[in-house]
């Protein structure tokens, strides 16, 4: 047999450490040498390791291919519905092992490569991450992706090429700096260009209404400018091959490249001056993680990629089934927040004028075929767009928009005729700053589900933002918690324990992720107590040698690893974590000679390039460890690290490392979070707030088995109507006090005392996160870990038990939630 049939052949039944079969091994490293040769067009002699990559990604890819075609083949066949995830965002990381863990390859894989003297671990850590997101959100899309291949569910992604994805991460002298990342430099083995798949996409212009009958006209739209979109097609292979399914990306090109009369004219720049403004939209991922960008581009690359991925869906709908009239039937389209929401007035414009559907009709199957993920409560993400702005760049869809508005607004003045602050809060249009677009509300409207992202972030929404909305629509708000793919961010992120996984529990581990409670009544085995710690130590190896490779630290792996890595952002606290850092080291110089924990603190995450106040935490972190770091006094009971450049990559390393995991958000303002789920999954001890996902982590973990401490929401609204104003909680707090005073003082910044005076001030005064307010409970909460931490048994205990609970939190099951109260499609179940 060869490769491909043997991995048709192969179902289920291999484990993540198969046996590799000789005879499949001569075949891959026939094939790499192959690909060396004729793809990359190297001799072995003169290969360099990103040949030898480039080359071993190709020869997989292949393999991969095989399934695409059957899975894209079968789902023609068979008329089935599609999932259209629609994302401005997809933070994959790298896909080397990704797509060998999910083809069963890694073992023949390894062998192979051994056989030409390539160390197949080296060539992972050479493939860049591909970083087309910023955080949670992008890394759920890519999580989402990954977990319907697995569910075989035909599902399409869509979003943009980035020619550039987030931003480098470089610290100088404790500060944020910003460099251009480059994934393509040295070209994406895994991606297909597909120059035929272009659509035009227009901006601006004019609309002409031209008579078609009596009583109807049609609406021409005359842009003003076009670009052209090309599509870029990655495969994404589910588990063991399962399916294989698209995720194309957008790139866009001048459709008139270059003025050649300029040019022989000797302007060479002006010449290119349109190539340069159209190619600009897919240059850049927006750099901002929770700020809605108020700039043009941002708009134009919103429609830019929605306009392709309608157009591309469409052709293809009409291809498979003949008429746009099914549509609905065969479509489920989801806006990954409001970045794509602007899809709803495309639909009906596609609907409307080219297609010369009827309003009435056209607008219930818009309605049917969108549903819409809202991410985040946090008014300054909320997007809205300048009315004028709008007009300028997509006069028809604004007309479009006004009539959804005016007909939604007409039904609820007939049931609620005056009242007016209804009419204003349900509006499309905000009026209160100028007029502007409130995407969330088209978004909402133009969908038949909404979903909120955790049980109390859905909550959350239908009290606040959507309040209104939901009254009017009481059906139509659902939740479906977040989830994370765990053959990333446990098969290969920490294959340690999964081997001891498999080796427990059985093959059956890696199928079923409700399979890990059968860990349950081995948490108080000490043998398998010893084992599940030996795998985190032999991680935590690893992360020290990195630690004191980038950073020349040497951190004791024996210490406790109390890690917070996640995008800087003031309600993701970073700076409360700090302060308590401070906190416990003048405790640690009071009494010097207590019987402290050791303790390593991990810091990494990237602040939005225009936000001062976190980079400024960024400074804070380096300015404590600086000191901490080196007081002898100190010794090595607490260490202070910050690594730099947060990303996938880095958190696979991390995580598995992790002791004890930080999600300490004011209450009632991280929608979900995903990072919690990746560090129970592998075993960490979450200190938390009754925040996002959190609140269910601890439903299945069991409140003994999470620290969980500080104000809940309810109680974050309530102290803030009372005032921000932190000055009696600081007299209360002697720790608190001290740890201020210092800051302010300079302790930490000798070489420019008054550096933190103005963050302190506003802890003073003007706490909106609640740092304060929360900081004696996190404090204490603190030390209660460090007594656990001194007690292996009841440690290993909750730690096994968090590893044993939260099979809950895979993407396999927000996926099936998503694929049954929203989508209306069939979903892949293991036969029990
Ligand atoms: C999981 C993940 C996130 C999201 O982390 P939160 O702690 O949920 O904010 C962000 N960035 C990367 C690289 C991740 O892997």
């Amino acid at each position: 047999m060869d490769i491909s049939e043997r991995l048709a052949a192969d179902e289920t039944s291999r484990t993540v450490d198969t046996e590799q079969n000789d005879a499949d091994v001569v075949a891959l490293r026939d094939a790499i040498l192959d690909k060396l040769t004729y793809h990359v067009g190297k001799r072995r002699a003169v290969a360099t390791e990103r040949d030898w990559l480039i080359a071993t990604a190709v020869a997989i890819r292949d393999l991969i291919v095989d399934r695409w075609v059957s899975s894209t083949e079968a789902t023609y066949q068979q008329g089935a519905k599609r999932v259209y995830y629609l994302s401005l965002e997809f933070l994959i990381g790298r896909l080397l092992f990704d797509n060998l863990n999910n083809m069963n390859m890694i073992e023949t894989m390894r062998a192979a490569l051994a056989g030409l003297d390539v160390d197949l671990d080296k060539l992972r850590a050479l493939e860049p991450d591909a970083a087309l997101g910023n955080g949670g959100l992008g890394r759920l899309a890519a999580c989402f992706m990954e977990s319907m291949a697995t569910l075989d569910i035909p599902a399409h992604g869509y979003g943009i090429r980035y020619e550039h994805g987030l931003f480098r991460q470089v610290v100088k002298n404790g500060w944020q700096h910003e460099y251009p990342e480059d994934w393509l430099a040295m070209g994406n083995p895994w991606e297909f260009h597909r120059p035929e798949v272009s659509y035009n996409i227009g901006f601006g212009g004019s609309i002409e209404a031209v008579p078609i009958s009596e009583a109807a006209v049609r609406h021409v739209w005359h842009p003003a400018e076009t670009v052209e979109a090309v599509g870029y097609d990655t495969p994404v292979v589910g588990w063991r091959g399962r399916r294989v399914n698209t995720l194309r990306l957008w790139s866009a090109r001048s459709a008139d490249p270059l003025r050649l009369d300029a040019f022989n004219h000797g302007d060479h720049a002006g010449a290119l001056a349109e190539q340069v403004r159209a190619e600009s939209i897919t240059k850049v991922l927006y750099p901002s993680d929770a700020t809605a960008a108020g700039q043009e581009l941002r708009l134009r690359q919103e429609y830019f990629f929605v306009s392709a991925s309608l157009q591309d869906l469409v052709r293809r709908h009409i291809r498979a089934f003949g008429h746009i009239s099914s549509l609905p039937d065969k479509t489920a389209i989801q806006l990954n927040d409001t970045h794509p929401a602007i899809a709803v007035a495309e639909l009906m414009r596609i609907l409307l004028d080219v297609h010369q559907i009827p309003w009435e009709e056209a607008w219930r199957m818009t309605q049917a075929t969108f549903s819409y993920t809202n991410h985040t409560l946090l008014p300054e993400a909320l997007e809205v767009w300048p009315v004028p702005l709008m007009e300028r760049l997509l006069p028809r869809h604004m007309q479009i928009i006004y009539l959804i508005n005016a007909l939604h607004l007409g039904k609820v003045r007939l049931e609620y005729p005056s009242d007016d602050r209804l009419l204003s809060s349900v509006s499309m249009i905000d009026e209160q700053q100028g007029r502007r677009v409130r995407m969330s509300h088209l978004a909402f409207l133009g969908s038949h589900r909404v979903n909120g992202v955790s049980a109390l972030h859905t909550g959350l929404m239908r009290e606040t933002v959507f309040r209104d909305l939901h009254n009017l629509f009481p059906e139509r708000i659902v939740n479906v918690t977040n989830g994370i793919a765990f053959r990333r961010w446990l098969f290969e992120a920490n294959p340690r324990l999964t081997r001891l996984l498999t080796d427990t529990v059985g093959p059956k581990v890696l199928e079923d992720e409700n399979a890990l409670t059968a860990l349950r009544p081995l948490a108080s085995d000490r043998a398998f107590q010893k084992r599940f710690a030996a795998c985190r130590y032999v991680n935590k190896l690893a992360l020290a040698d990195l630690i004191r490779r980038e950073l020349e630290i040497r951190v004791d792996p024996n210490a406790l690893f109390d890690v917070h890595i996640k995008r800087i952002h003031e309600y993701k606290r970073q700076l409360l974590n700090i302060l308590e850092a401070i906190a416990l080291y003048n405790a640690i110089r009071a009494r010097p000679m207590d019987d402290w924990a050791p303790r390593v603190k991990i810091f990494a995450g990237k602040a939005a390039a225009s936000y001062y106040q976190a980079k400024l935490v960024i400074k804070l972190i380096h300015d404590v460890a600086k000191v901490v770091n080196n007081d002898p006094t100190v010794r090595n009971i607490l260490k202070i690290v910050f690594l730099p450049n947060y990303s996938v990559s880095l958190a696979e390393m991390v995580i598995p490392a992790s002791d004890v995991s930080e999600q300490i958000s004011t209450a009632g303002m991280e929608a979900s979070g995903t990072g919690n789920m990746k560090f129970a999954l592998n075993g960490a001890l979450t200190v938390g707030t009754l925040d996002g996902a959190n609140v269910e982590i601890a439903e299945r973990v069991g409140m003994e088995n999470i620290h969980i401490f500080g104000l809940t929401a309810d109680k974050v609204a309530a102290r803030r109507q009372r005032g921000l104003d932190a000055g009696d909680l600081i007299a209360a707090s002697p720790a608190l006090s001290e740890v201020l005073d210092s800051v302010q003082a300079g302790v930490f910044s000798p070489d420019e005392p008054d550096r933190y005076r103005g963050l302190v001030d506003s802890l003073r005064y003007h706490d909106y996160f609640l740092v304060c307010a929360d900081f004696d409970h996190y404090f204490a909460t603190q030390r209660h870990i460090a007594d656990i931490w001194r007690r292996p048994e009841e440690w290993w205990q909750s730690a096994i038990l968090n590893t044993a609970n939260v099979g809950w939190f895979s993407s396999d099951r927000s996926i099936r939630d998503y694929a049954t109260d929203v989508w209306d499609v069939p979903a892949y179940q293991a036969s029990a």
